[in-house]
């Protein structure tokens, strides 16, 4: 039998913008824009926190879904300032995003750290979306590849292919990202292409062909279908194009 087309998948990751006021104006606005794709593409938002319960209310019976930013490896306890699994669980999160390079760049973030978030996400009941990428300097020393791989490689330690399969991996070089320079479609594919045959070493190639891998970085209505449109591209991480909804729309669209 022949295997199941990967569903695109589009996230917008918010990072640490909008009220809970505009958050439910962004997502009600959103929600009526993309009402008539159905179940064509999948649709994530990514709040803030204290946003996620009150989105959850606004985009039940929808085809939206919803994401954490971030969760922490305990289940509870004396973690000032950190949310749980469970939690995010529990708010009406689907999703979580580990291991974004902001939080390894500004957090301390490592791939050891990453892992047992994926960890506790996936014991939790949640699907994580495992950030890697290069910096421009790993990029220009041509170390893309060598980075990125053990990047996935640390994210993914212990798991086997049953949990892996379900997994997104969103590659999103750190030069592109907020900064208005895109990847050409060219070098996503490339790096996407790589990702999907190390997971295919790793695992099998029947785990490879169903793992999800978005690209993230500067992704806009007008570059969207290009990148979207590449063979081992499945769906974009979007970050300041999520804030508008219009913008953001587009984009799922073009995944449609
Ligand atoms: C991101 O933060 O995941 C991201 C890709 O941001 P932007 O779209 O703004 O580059």
């Amino acid at each position: 039998m022949a295997a199941e087309p990967r569903r695109k998948i589009v996230a917008g990751n918010w990072k640490m913008n909008k009220t809970v006021t505009e958050a439910l104006a962004l997502v009600r606005e959103l929600r009526g824009m993309v009402s008539m794709l159905r179940d064509k593409v999948e649709i994530v938002v990514a709040p803030p926190f204290v946003s996620l319960y009150p989105v959850a209310k606004a985009i039940e019976d929808s085809n939206l879904k919803l994401a954490g930013q971030n969760c922490h490896w305990e289940a509870s306890g004396a973690f000032t300032g950190e949310v749980s699994a469970a939690m995010l669980k529990e708010a009406g999160c689907t999703y979580v995003i580990l291991g974004h390079s902001e939080r390894r760049q500004l957090f301390g973030e490592t791939d050891e750290t990453v892992n047992k978030r994926a960890q506790a996400a996936l014991k939790a009941g949640l699907v994580p979306i495992l950030c890697v990428g290069e910096t421009l300097a790993e990029r220009e020393a041509g170390r893309t590849l060598e980075v990125v791989e053990r990047q996935v490689k640390g994210a993914l330690a212990g798991f086997g292919a049953g949990e892996v399969a379900s997994f997104v991996l969103a590659y999103e070089p750190v030069w592109a990202i907020g900064t208005g320079r895109t990847a050409t479609t060219a070098q996503a594919q490339e790096v996407h292409a790589a990702l999907r045959a190390q997971l295919a070493r790793l695992y099998d190639g029947g785990t490879a062909g169903q793992v999800r891998i978005q690209y993230g970085g500067s992704v806009k209505p007008d570059n969207a279908a290009e990148l979207l449109g590449q063979r081992d591209v499945d769906g974009a991480l979007v970050g300041g194009a999520s804030l508008k909804a219009g913008d953001f729309a587009a984009i799922v669209k073009a995944g449609a």
